[in-house]
């Protein structure tokens, strides 16, 4: 499978999974973009890193996804976008009644208003390309519901829906619109909440891990940054032409329960 000649806008990944999907996908041969709000040496050192290691062209551009006229620029200023990977996202855990309105908010803006942006603003290129794949890093959440991360669930089944709408309005087109939705992988995200909830359930790290973090994914291990960015290279590839509209769990069998 080659991307050679295509260029991948990856949202959110100086770390984690985009980081993973970036690096897959730059693998695979396409010119890779990098974002993340910051603009820090190390961002742009990433990219001069994974250029070397990979022989392909990789630059950083630092967008914050929580604003919609930056999301639009990065798309501008990559100058070409065959792949978009919507990737960025943060989690928030409180009951609704005790949601603070600002995560509320930063929530549904990064996690699912960036991809409203970042689409419309890619699809004119990929229209006039004459190809293009969109992949929005969806989740589990976008598919089954956990209490107390209402936003979250709120952004990913947002996300799922837009995924089908953008899908049948390009599905004349050599363009796909698709979800990857993870169950848990261990990126700075997950590991974030580990601290907090071992403090609240008495428990160590471990056992947090055990009994709580993949108590609902079956096969009690956690999916790999690789995977995912295995599964964005299958949705670029040819055999995956007809694939559109759809959701591609990569859960350890969550959403089969
Ligand atoms: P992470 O915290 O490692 O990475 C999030 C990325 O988004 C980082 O690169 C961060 O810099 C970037 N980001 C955050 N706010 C941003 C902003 N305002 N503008 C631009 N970039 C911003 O988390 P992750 O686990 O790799 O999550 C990536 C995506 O995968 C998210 O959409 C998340 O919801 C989804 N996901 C994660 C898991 C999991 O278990 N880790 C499971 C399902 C879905």
């Amino acid at each position: 499978m080659s991307l050679k000649g295509k260029t991948a806008v990856v949202t959110g990944s100086n770390s984690g999974i985009g980081l993973g999907v970036a690096r897959e996908l730059a693998r695979a041969g396409a010119s890779v973009v990098l974002n993340s709000f910051t603009d820090r040496d190390e961002d742009h050192q990433l990219a001069a890193e994974m250029a070397k290691e990979f022989g392909v062209d990789v630059r950083y551009i630092k967008a914050d996804m929580s604003k919609g006229e930056e999301c639009r620029a990065l798309i501008e200023q990559a100058g070409a976008c065959d792949i978009l990977v919507n990737n960025a996202g943060i989690q928030h855990v409180a009951p609704i009644d005790e949601f603070p309105v600002e995560k509320w908010d930063a929530i549904i803006a990064i996690n699912l208003n960036s991809a409203f942006h970042t689409t419309a603003a890619a699809l004119p290129m990929m229209r006039k390309a004459g190809w293009g794949r969109v992949v929005n890093v969806a989740s589990a959440h976008g598919l089954t519901a956990s209490p107390f991360k209402s936003a979250y669930v709120a952004a990913k089944h947002g996300i799922v829906g837009m995924t089908k709408t953008v899908a049948l309005e390009t599905a004349k087109e050599a363009i796909t619109c698709n979800a990857i939705c993870p169950g848990y992988v261990k990126t700075p995200l997950v590991e974030a909440q580990i601290p907090d909830t071992a403090a609240k359930y008495n428990m160590s790290e471990e056992e947090v891990i055990e009994k709580v973090i993949l108590e609902r994914q079956p096969s009690k291990e956690f999916a790999t940054t690789e995977q995912i960015g295995g599964t964005a290279v299958f949705l670029c590839s040819d055999a995956a032409a007809q694939i559109t509209g759809t959701t591609i769990s990569v859960d350890g069998g969550w959403t089969a329960l």
